[in-house]
């Protein structure tokens, strides 16, 4: 399973990297190779205390902007915060989200019909989607039992 995981790292990564003409450094590695790692959805902040165990002289404003360099070349993607700190997530292949509303946990699910939702004709003309994902807003499993 590991071995999987690095892999996907490896593959996936250094090709965007390269088509985006970013450099791969060994931090930047290690950051995006956490991210894969973490199924939470984690803010900058908690990736950044799990990325400080293998490069202890990281600081968290590089972390910061190692992820928002990440997320403008579509490696990473922001996922929907409501106000909350931003959070994020390697750029997987399509799938949606059941956010808990009650304490924030994103779950990550795939459902084939929510991947072929049609943007509405009306709205087509006013705006221009980017990137479609279904959010389900309600109470975990974990939440409902309080
Ligand atoms: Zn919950
Ligand atoms: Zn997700």
């Amino acid at each position: 399973m590991k071995k999987q995981i690095n892999e996907a790292v490896n593959s996936g990564f250094s090709e965007r990297c390269e088509k985006r003409g970013l450099r791969i450094t060994p931090q930047r590695s290690i950051i995006y190779e956490e991210l894969m790692k973490s199924a939470d959805h984690p803010t900058a902040d908690a990736l950044y205390r799990r990325v400080r165990k293998r490069l202890a002289n990281i600081s968290f404003d590089t972390v910061f902007r190692t992820l928002m360099t990440f997320s403008e070349n579509g490696i990473v993607n922001v996922v929907e915060g409501y106000g909350e700190m931003k959070r994020f997530e390697p750029d997987m292949e399509n799938h949606h989200h059941a956010r808990c509303v009650k304490c924030h946990k994103i779950i990550d699910f795939k459902n084939e019909a929510y991947d072929s939702i049609v943007v509405p004709q009306e709205l087509q003309q006013r705006f221009k989607v980017l990137n479609k994902r279904v959010v389900l807003e309600g109470i975990c499993e974990d939440c409902a039992k309080k």
